[in-house]
């Protein structure tokens, strides 16, 4: 219905924006949700969605200007959430120039068929507008032993995946500044939860754990993520696309800083208690260190006041207390899983 406010998002059948997707349609939105399923993206996580009106599936990359002009003016949306990336870094490393294609080539398209929407806009339509675009705080680089990135903190990427997300941050920003689009920035810190796709540690360690294989650990494992479970980090981008200023950028985190080592360990004891193994001691004895990635940045960790404060936003799980749902999600997912390791996932988008 018109009353519906519908809300373009890019990527939503990826890891935080198929989260997203679940919760925003939850709440009462329409969802227009275009996404071009490489390989990590997974309609089974949307499965419990089908046949909803409020959720409209369109399969296309954000790089495709003739389409997503079609789409915009079709369904009208109140705003844009854009998730569509590139997202792992080891890939970024392997292959780089994927990162650019869909990081910054389909950004800048995204942000020109967008800006030509916004422009025909009048009144209120116009003025409440926004294009919220999803980033990371792994644009800010590395840091020593102690401080935290704020929204001030210099761009410093090391990984071409940093370097693809910085530049279309840039863009982000010179769109603001040069046309007025109302952009809204979030620079976001490694994130945890359902649906993750095995390739990142969490997930790949809880896997990896529950059959009892060895447990890969980069370096010596002392490496600092600060982690936000997804779905606090979903309730803040609510909060920035409801309050944010136009053109401003706000840093999520969590305030849980760990090292890698302690991550798996913790995994480990959740495990050992969930689901024990049937043969072999506990689970940190299949930790084994591995050759460290090339240009591994050492420690990040997030200054989120500004949102804090403006916006009244408050993670709602510590890391203790997001970890063992996510543990539980996955002990009790293991279909979701499986799918993904043995490739039929993919079929679902044939119709299958
Ligand atoms: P993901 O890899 O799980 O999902 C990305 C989705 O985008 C997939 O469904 C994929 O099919 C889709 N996609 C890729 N290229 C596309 C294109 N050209 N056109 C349309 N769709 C395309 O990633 P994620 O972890 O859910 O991350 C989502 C966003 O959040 C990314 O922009 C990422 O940079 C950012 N982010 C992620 C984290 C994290 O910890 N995962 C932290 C901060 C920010």
């Amino acid at each position: 219905s018109s009353a519906c406010k519908t809300l373009f998002v890019t990527g939503g059948a990826g890891f935080i924006g198929g989260n997203f997707v679940l919760g925003a349609v939850a709440q009462g939105w329409r969802i227009v949700n275009l996404d071009k399923l490489t390989y990590a993206g997974n309609l089974q996580t949307l499965a419990s969605l089908k046949g909803q009106s409020a959720h409209q599936f369109v399969r296309g990359d954000i790089g495709d200007r003739a389409l997503i002009q079609r789409l915009l003016s079709d369904y009208r949306p109140q705003a844009i959430v854009n998730f569509a990336a590139e997202s792992h870094v080891d890939r970024s490393i392997e292959g780089p120039a994927a990162f650019v294609e869909t990081n910054v080539s389909g950004t800048l398209a995204l942000l020109e068929s967008v800006r030509d929407y916004w422009r025909e806009l009048h009144g209120d339509a116009r003025e409440d507008f926004r294009f919220l675009h999803v980033s990371t705080d792994e644009v800010y680089g590395s840091l020593g032993p102690t401080g935290k990135f704020t929204e001030e903190t210099a761009y410093a990427p090391n990984s071409p995946y940093a370097a693809s997300k910085a530049a279309s941050d840039h863009l982000v920003r010179a769109f603001n500044h040069t046309y007025g689009l109302p952009t809204l920035t979030t620079n976001c810190s490694n994130n945890y939860g359902p649906y993750q796709f095995p390739e990142k540690l969490i997930p790949l360690i809880i896997q990896k754990a529950l059959v009892g294989d060895a447990l890969p650990v980069y370096g010596d494992g002392k490496n600092i993520r600060d982690w936000l479970y997804v779905g606090d980090h979903c309730a803040a981008i609510h909060r920035v696309l409801e309050g944010g200023r136009p053109g401003q950028t706000y840093n999520i985190g969590g305030h849980s800083e760990r090292e890698n080592i302690a991550v798996v360990r913790l995994i480990c004891r959740l495990l050992d208690d969930k689901a024990p193994l049937a043969h072999g001691g506990p689970r940190e004895s299949l930790i084994t260190y591995v050759v460290d990635r090339p240009g591994h940045d050492r420690r990040y960790a997030i200054d989120s006041s500004k949102l804090q404060g403006e916006l009244g936003w408050r993670p709602s799980e510590t890391f203790e207390t997001g970890i063992a749902k996510t543990v539980d999600w996955y002990l009790n997912h293991q279909p979701w899983i499986e799918h993904v390791l043995d490739g039929s996932y993919r079929l679902e988008r044939i119709g299958a």
